[in-house]
């Protein structure tokens, strides 16, 4: 948490206001930068990409991406269909 108050520190006046705003806003851009970050930095072969619980033998393995593949690993059918529909949400967004 320090590197966060550090950042906040580092803001301006508009960045500040621009983040009051989402943390009203239930944090939506928070916790989908946070949820993607956490996608990169876990090792999809041990940990659901969803609820980040660690796999012994994943049942439902996705592989996605163009030049980089990625293997996503997931514990249960919700989370697979969890992360189905966090795509399909960010690919909207994206295409706004
Ligand atoms: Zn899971």
């Amino acid at each position: 948490m320090k590197k966060i108050v550090w950042l906040i520190n580092s803001m301006d006046l508009e960045e500040l206001r621009d983040l009051q705003k989402d943390i009203e806003n239930n944090s939506e851009i928070i916790k989908k930068a946070l949820w993607s970050r956490m996608q990169d930095l876990s090792n999809s072969d041990k940990f659901c990409a969803t609820c980040f619980r660690e796999l012994k033998n994943p049942k439902y393995t996705l592989i996605v991406g163009d030049k980089f593949k990625r293997r996503l690993s997931f514990c249960e059918i919700d989370c697979f269909h969890h992360y189905l529909r966090n795509v399909e949400e960010l690919r909207e967004e994206l295409m706004h």
